[in-house]
C-alpha cells in the first residue's frame, strides 16, 4: 500500500520543493516567495491588459 499523502510542487519562485500540508504558503515555499510574487504583481510584471473606451456610461444611452 502507498502511504504518499502529502503533495509536493516546486516553489514558482525559486523551485524548492515545498509541501501542501505542512505549509501554509503552498505553492509558495515560504511567504518570502510568496511576498515575492505579490510584489510581482504590484510592480507590473503581470499586468492585466484594460480595455480603453470601456465608458458605461456611453452603454446607457437614453
Ligand atoms: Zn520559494
Amino acid at each position: 500500500m502507498s502511504s504518499k499523502k502529502s503533495k509536493t510542487n516546486p516553489c514558482p519562485i525559486c523551485k524548492a520543493k515545498t509541501q501542501k500540508d505542512s505549509n501554509p504558503n503552498f505553492p509558495f515555499c515560504s511567504e518570502r516567495c510568496k511576498l515575492i510574487d505579490l510584489g510581482a504583481w504590484l510592480g507590473g510584471d503581470y499586468k492585466i491588459p484594460n480595455k480603453p473606451g470601456l465608458d458605461f456610461d456611453e452603454l446607457e444611452e437614453n
